[in-house]
């Protein structure tokens, strides 16, 4: 898989330029990607894990967009998040198309990632029974950005 860690200039062209859209890199776009902090970095591209009820998004449950905190990508929105009471912010549904689901390396857990970036989000499960459409994207705070509806561009 691309290494974000390591930045490649041909990945990376100048701001503006369109890569192929067939072809190995899941990277095929040139985007904007903010700065991280290591915390951030630890968990977007080293896959970590931030600890259960440490999140500033857990009981965030104003309407608004929960963004993509690398590429800004909307992710999720307010009206999918449920309380699961397990620590990390929770949705039963994501944006259309926003969100890319892999197989975890434990073999036994499916990973989400952005589906723009590849930056890493957490875990989605299914039937757990906490909603109707039975899925829980389990992600992490820090993966995300909030985006209250009122300051939402309109
Ligand atoms: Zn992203």
């Amino acid at each position: 898989m691309l290494q974000l860690s390591q930045p490649n200039s041909r990945l990376f062209p100048s701001q503006g330029s369109v890569y192929p859209k067939e072809g190995p890199n899941r990277l095929r776009f040139t985007m904007k990607l903010n700065e991280l902090t290591p915390e951030e970095e630890r968990v977007i591209i080293y896959k970590g894990t931030e600890a259960p009820f440490s999140g500033e998004y857990e009981s965030e449950f104003r309407p608004g967009i929960y963004c993509c905190r690398r590429c800004g990508a909307a992710l999720y929105r307010s009206e999918d998040k449920f309380d699961a009471h397990c620590g990390w912010p929770s949705f039963d549904d994501e944006i259309p198309g926003a969100v890319r689901r892999l197989p975890d390396p434990d073999g036994m857990r499916t990973e989400i990632e952005c589906a723009r970036c590849g930056a890493h989000l957490g875990h989605v499960f299914v039937g757990e029974g906490f909603t109707r459409k039975n899925t829980r994207h389990c992600v992490n705070s820090i993966s995300m950005r909030f985006v209250p509806k009122e300051k939402q561009l309109t």
